[in-house]
């Protein structure tokens, strides 16, 4: 173990909100940032188009809520985004301080313009790798700070609780040992839960372990129906779901069906710039195929756009393109949908606090309500920043004191090869029935099978546990078997439709009983009999 057993902050993930947090926790006190891989291997890592902020004064803050809240569909918890647009431009000029590059035509820094944006307010870093660019100047800020340690390749298998707090958390390292660190607060910022479907942006890493480790030690979870899909990702055969950032139907691209024609007029008067759920849905109803949310590919074409040059503006869209033999100048490009954003999560008041004193939870894992039932595009780096440096405040302000924790008893025992393909053969069908069954279009006895096949997942990795086996990817099939589940619950429990959750059955709003956030297994986290899992209410 190359790590203290003792520190005063322990945070789960280097994305953009555990960094951000480590560098405000280590001004006063030791920090531990652990990720599952290498530093750079996060959701915020791949992030292209941008990054959401209103830099033009009052005015521009004012129309970035209204966005925000228009994009959410009714159910965004208006102080969390009055949080997010007002702390956002303090924050993006003090990572520029830092030394993060965004691109700029002489000094003024380029904005850009993605879907349901009413101006062009988008930062974006070499074109179309913004993401990395902020991972990056993140990463350099933390390392050179003399309190903050890292510890690669080391991943949380499980949080400690005693006398209603959580007091450590079990880490496995790459030798597949695990190691009980003790800490004054744990930060959960350990990104979303796109693997939980089998098409995906997110990255392997991305298996929602923060949010049911969050659960499984009591902390409450809230709007986890609500799973962004991005409209646009890249769909060949073969070829990793790639995706094909919405900033370039900012800058002018189509969508154009089997037939040719320029469908998003029929559905929405942004048409290709219409909330990401919409432009989702069309695609899903222009190309239905014979399976529930089995979707035949439609195409992107930029051929038309000559205000830019798609080459210089996407360097790295265009880089992956070439190796498919694929131009944008020249070609449509084949895409569908894909699963991308988690708006729901581990439910946590304005600075980050979850429902367990102890822990603590920011970025695409946490839910402050900011997102509502769709994410407003862009949105998420800026929540990663706003909410990283917040949650910093409250773990300090709360000032609990570390507890020793007793060790931990169980040493893993290693799984054979074959259980390993067994277990990957049982995640594939998990994934594969979510997206048919809890994907883009819903309905209740889809979202039935769904729970058999998440029933039957759970029980063949039961038979693991139950020979005292564990890994990585066991601790990551047992992480998404509780997302699975939580999202099964609570989309089963919202009969109407809203943002990204659309239910076949009931496709309209209906405010008056489902204004409300769901908060999923209240009552078994309380030690009630009760059946229901899923709870709505309104917060004030
Ligand atoms: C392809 C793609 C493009 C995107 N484009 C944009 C965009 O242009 N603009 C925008 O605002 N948003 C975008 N997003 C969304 C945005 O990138 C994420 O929502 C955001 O970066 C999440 O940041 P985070 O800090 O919460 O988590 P992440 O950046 O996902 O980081 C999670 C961290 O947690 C670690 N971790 C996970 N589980 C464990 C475990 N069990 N133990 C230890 N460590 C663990 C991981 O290793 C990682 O370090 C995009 C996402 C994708 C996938």
């Amino acid at each position: 173990m190359a790590w203290a057993k003792q520190v005063d902050f322990l945070v789960v993930g280097a994305g953009v909100a555990g960094l951000r947090a480590a560098v405000e926790l280590a001004d006063h006190g030791d920090v531990l940032v652990i990720t599952k891989e290498s530093v750079a291997e996060s959701n915020t890592h791949y992030a292209q188009g941008g990054i959401a902020v209103a830099m033009e004064g009052a005015e521009d803050v004012a129309l970035h809520l209204q966005d925000t809240l228009n994009a959410g569909d009714g159910l965004v918890y208006p102080p969390a985004a009055q949080v997010l647009v007002a702390e956002g431009p303090l924050r993006v000029a003090e990572l520029i301080e830092w030394g993060a590059r965004f691109d700029r035509e002489g000094a003024r820094l380029l904005r850009t313009r993605e879907g349901a944006h009413s101006l062009p307010r988008i930062l974006h870093a070499n074109g179309d790798a913004t993401g990395a660019e902020i991972s990056r100047s993140l990463v350099a800020f933390a390392r050179a700070h003399r309190r903050i340690q890292f510890a690669e390749w080391t991943t949380l298998t499980g949080l400690v609780a005693a006398d209603g707090r959580v007091i450590a958390a079990d880490l496995l390292d790459r030798d597949n040992r695990i190691e009980r660190v003790s800490a004054r607060a744990v930060l959960i910022a350990a990104g979303g839960a796109g693997q939980v479907y089998s098409d995906t942006t997110n990255p392997a890493i991305a298996t929602g372990d923060g949010v049911a480790l969050a659960a499984e030690a009591g902390a409450e979870l809230a709007d986890m129906e609500f799973y962004q899909f991005h409209p646009t990702a890249l769909s060949l055969p073969g070829a990793p779901r790639f995706l094909l950032s919405e900033a370039l139907r900012g800058e002018g691209a189509y969508l154009r069906n089997d037939r040719g024609e320029r469908f998003m007029e029929r559905y929405h008067p942004l048409l290709e710039l219409a909330p990401r759920d919409v432009v989702a849905r069309a695609i899903a109803r222009e190309g239905m195929g014979a399976k529930p949310n089995e979707t035949r590919v439609v195409d992107l074409d930029m051929r038309h756009v000559e205000a830019v040059d798609p080459h210089q503006r996407f360097p790295g869209i265009s880089a992956v393109l070439a190796r498919y033999g694929l131009d944008l100048q020249r070609d449509l490009i084949p895409v569908r949908p894909a699963a991308h954003y988690l708006m729901g999560g581990i439910r946590t008041d304005l600075f980050g606090r979850t429902t367990l004193p102890g822990l603590y939870a920011a970025g695409e894992a946490a839910c402050t309500g900011v997102h509502g039932a769709n994410r407003l595009a862009s949105n998420s780096l800026l929540e990663g920043l706003v909410f990283g440096a917040r949650v910093a405040r409250a773990m300090l302000q709360d000032g609990l004191p570390v507890v020793a924790a007793e060790e931990p008893t169980d040493v893993p025992v290693p799984l054979t090869a074959e259980d390993d393909v067994r277990l990957e053969t049982l995640i594939a069908a998990l994934q594969r029935d979510m997206w048919t069954y809890a994907g883009l279009l819903r309905d209740h006895f889809g979202l039935l099978e769904g729970f058999a096949s998440q029933q039957e997942f759970a029980s063949g990795l039961k038979k693991l546990v139950r020979q005292g086996k564990g890994s990585r990817r066991l601790a990551e099939a047992k992480a998404l078997s509780r997302v699975a589940n939580a999202i099964l619950h609570s989309a089963l429990a919202r009969t109407e439709s809203r943002g990204a959750h659309f239910r076949n059955d009931y496709p309209n709003r209906d405010d008056a009983n489902f204004q409300r956030h769901s908060i999923f297994n209240r009552s078994e986290l309380r030690g009630e009999t009760s059946k229901t899992r899923v709870v709505f209410e309104t917060w004030q």
